[in-house]
């Protein structure tokens, strides 16, 4: 089965057998040394933040990783902006009201670019705003929220910058400095192409040293792992089979040439289905310019129901993706993460041929 949802992706067979390690106890001095390994070379994706930045690894998922960042970097009584337009955006929100931060939220509909000029005014109005989170690639509908503005804001505001990049981090650009950016949360399983399970918070060291006494949870307090883990050790269980696994798939990708040449890779991928899709009648939901290189979101073709294609795909070894909240019932989407070839894509495209082809019959 080719996974073309977005995360978790087809692994490649170089991370498979890096799980059939033999097993080890995460008290042992091998492990130590795989967590620092580890955390070295998720410091090096970006060589810019090899310097300030460190990794602090945990075991659960993106979202984990981004409510362990939200809840450990942000002191409880500052100020939070949260500039939503899908749903990974809303759940930041959602996730500070749960641990009752004093937080604001700008959102915007899902099919809408976040509002510069709003989050402008809303530093100028409230000058009590210390930070400022935003996802960086809204997997909701495939757009690249334009961060590149938006730091300008921040850096000029002196906020800092928190992003989900879950489904961005090692494919897409970050900037740290120009952005004010002092911490970003991603995952093993999206595009770094390790398995589910292992995520990650790589933030600025200084804030983590101080934020000893900022989480109200126990488990996403990032204070006590990132103590530890400086050593190479973790308070908790960890993933052990992830750890090699993503170990693997770091490796792997640093062998490909790293980001850039990731997102090269994945944009090869997209712009074929984006020129082809849209001649079978799924229009791009969004301008194409709008969209990071990984995934696209098409409308269902007029008379096409989601399951029929998906089942349809599936049945020719494709795993689709629906749409959220009100987009699923007529947008599908399709990432290129993972161990995909140009191969894949020819046998998705034709399945994809026969099966759009004319609207189905009512039944
Ligand atoms: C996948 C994803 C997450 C986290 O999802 P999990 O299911 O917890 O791994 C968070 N943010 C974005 C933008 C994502 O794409």
């Amino acid at each position: 089965m080719i996974l073309l949802n977005p995360g978790p992706v087809t692994l490649s067979q170089r991370v498979r057998n890096a799980l059939l390690h033999e097993d080890l106890c995460h008290r042992e001095s091998e492990f130590a040394e795989l967590s620092l390994d580890l955390r070295a070379r998720i410091e090096r994706v970006y060589p810019e933040a090899a310097a300030d930045f460190t990794a602090v690894l945990l075991t659960g998922s993106g979202t984990a990783a981004v409510e362990a960042m939200l809840n450990s970097i942000v002191p409880p009584t500052a100020r939070c902006l949260v500039v939503a337009n899908g749903v990974y955006g809303e759940r930041m929100a959602t996730m500070l009201a749960r641990h009752r931060r004093p937080h604001a939220l700008i959102d915007s509909p899902w099919l809408s670019p976040i509002p510069l000029q709003r989050i402008d005014e809303a530093l100028v109005a409230d000058p009590g705003i210390a930070f400022v989170a935003c996802v960086q690639h809204e997997t909701t509908t495939g757009r690249l929220n334009d961060i590149d503005s938006l730091g300008a804001i921040c850096r000029r505001h002196g906020v800092n910058l928190l992003l989900d990049a879950v489904s961005s981090f090692a494919a897409e650009e970050l900037r740290f400095a120009e952005w004010n950016l002092v911490a970003v949360a991603a995952a093993a399983n999206k595009c770094l192409h390790g398995i589910p399970g292992t995520a990650f918070v790589l933030a600025r060291r200084d804030l983590l040293t101080g934020c000893a006494d900022h989480a109200d949870s126990l488990y996403l307090d990032l204070y006590p792992l990132f103590r530890e883990q400086q050593a190479g050790w973790s308070p908790f269980t960890q993933s052990v089979q992830g750890f090699f696994a993503l170990q693997e798939a770091l490796r792997e990708f640093a062998d490909a040439g790293g980001q850039p040449a990731r997102r090269h890779r994945y944009l090869a991928i997209s712009s074929r289905l984006r020129r082809e899709l849209p001649t079978l009648g799924a229009e791009l939901l969004l301008a194409e310019a709008d969209y990071a290189s990984m995934l696209t979101s098409f409308r269902l073709p007029f008379g096409n129901r989601y399951a029929t294609v998906h089942d349809g795909l599936k049945r020719a070894g494709f795993t689709i993706y629906a749409g959220q909240g009100p987009l699923a019932a007529d947008v599908f989407r399709i990432a290129g993460m993972g161990a995909i070839t140009d191969a894949d894509v020819d046998r998705l495209l034709a399945a994809c041929c026969e099966l759009l082809a004319g609207p189905e019959a009512a039944p």
